[in-house]
């Protein structure tokens, strides 16, 4: 089988100091990435080169393309990287507000990746984004409420229905329950897992919450200072850690 995506050798440097060095993976349709690791080891900064919203120092991300099979994202025009963004790919930020039009009502901030796709049918986009408002549990009398008005929970709950009513074919999500209170987070999680579930998603999730992977990842990569120390089977590099840092980390020996 190709992979999805395939990352060779990724490295970002700001100035003297590592983002994340010499990282490769690859990640296979239907597949769960997580990528663990304490604040500051470069999980973010990963994720955002393979996402194309970061120039990297060196390395690939390649994609398989739907028309033209494997590309090599850094490579890619601007263009062709923003249409990626619109179309195959979604990104869920850890703070609603980077990934929602705090501005445009609920429905607007479905429809309008709808429209991106090219929807033009205003009832059947109103009718989609009713739809997903729904999945993600925010009530329909919503629809036209802004998500200034909406607690944390929802607002991330709209974010995700934001990105995945395109059917996108890899999801990026940078902590995609950080800074929620935690019976909040408790429901959220819940409701991705039955997402990833029903929709077989591709999708690489960074977080410092081994809760968030236990539940969500397939597979699993250790991050520390930049460097991948270990990667492996979810319950595998969780029940039994063969690096010492990993096993700190399990062990809750560190505060992340
Ligand atoms: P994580 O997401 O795991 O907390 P980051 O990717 O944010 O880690 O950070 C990895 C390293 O890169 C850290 O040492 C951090 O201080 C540094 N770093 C991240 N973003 C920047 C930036 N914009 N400028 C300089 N250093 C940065
Ligand atoms: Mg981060």
């Amino acid at each position: 089988m190709t992979p999805l995506l395939k990352v060779e050798r990724l490295s970002k440097f700001y100035g003297q100091r590592i983002g994340c060095a010499d990282v490769s993976f690859d990640l296979y349709p239907g597949e769960v990435m997580g990528i663990v690791g304490e604040s500051g080891s470069g999980k973010s900064t990963l994720l955002n080169c393979m996402a194309g919203h970061q120039p990297l120092d060196a390395g690939q991300v390649l994609f398989n393309t739907r028309t033209d099979g494997m590309r090599d994202v850094v490579t890619m025009s601007e263009p062709e990287r923003r249409m990626l963004g619109r179309t195959d790919w979604a990104f869920v930020h850890q703070h609603a507000r980077d990934g929602l039009r705090m501005n445009v009502s609920a429905g607007g901030n479905v429809g309008e990746r709808l429209m991106a796709v090219g929807e033009r049918h205003y009832g059947g986009i109103r009718d989609q984004a009713m739809d997903w408002l729904g999945r993600v549990e925010i009530a329909a009398d919503r629809i036209d409420d802004r998500p200034k008005q909406f607690s944390g929970g929802m607002q991330q709950r709209l974010q995700i229905a934001r990105n995945l009513v395109t059917g996108p074919r890899l999801v990026f999500m940078d902590e995609p329950t950080g800074g929620l209170d935690v019976s909040v987070q408790a429901r959220l999680l819940d409701l991705l897992r039955g997402l990833v579930r029903e929709m077989g998603l591709s999708a690489i999730i960074v977080t410092h919450d081994l809760a968030v992977v236990r539940l969500l990842a397939d597979r699993l990569m250790v991050m520390k200072d930049g460097h991948v120390v270990e990667t492996g089977l979810t319950d595998q590099v969780l029940d039994d850690p063969q690096h010492a840092y990993s096993q700190l980390l399990v062990s809750s020996v560190l505060q992340v």
